[in-house]
């Protein structure tokens, strides 16, 4: 296997894990609101997020699966709400229930459309690059005329 293909399936191993409701609430060690608040950490886990905040963005959280960052959250937003109205396309916000509530063909469906998803996106990237050098190769011949 090339490095680049063992390096893709890493970070698509690591982002599996946050299929999980459970892996996603381990991530919201620093949340700022309490858990008696309608924005706590499960609700934000529950809803697809884990937490990517800084010291500069305190309340940042990702989508695990359409990778939506929102932040400057209050305490009393709903994050199945906010998650559905600002990234209205995202198949997991589109559920709009918790894990428990899924069926296995449902959880299932939802990981290999993430799977999909991560590797044309990878795809993409690497095709990109492919690209890039191609354009660097074809100024390099016309300097060298
Ligand atoms: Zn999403």
């Amino acid at each position: 296997m090339t490095a680049l293909k063992e390096n893709v399936l890493q970070q698509l191993q690591k982002r599996l894990e946050y299929c999980y409701e459970s892996n996603r609430r381990a991530t919201f060690k620093k949340w700022p609101f309490k858990d008696t608040k309608k924005c706590n950490a499960s609700k934000l886990a529950e809803a697809g997020f884990i937490f990517t905040g800084t010291r500069v963005d305190p309340d940042s959280v990702t989508c695990f699966f359409c990778n939506k960052s929102l932040d400057c959250w209050d305490e009393n937003d709903d994050p199945w709400f906010e998650h559905q109205k600002h990234a209205p396309t995202c198949a997991f916000a589109k559920m709009d229930k918790p894990e428990e509530a899924f069926t296995v063909t449902e959880f299932t469906e939802i990981r290999n459309q993430f799977i999909e998803k991560f590797l044309k996106t990878e795809l993409k990237k690497s095709i990109d690059q492919v690209n890039e050098h191609f354009d660097d190769l074809v100024h390099l011949i016309s300097v060298m005329k």
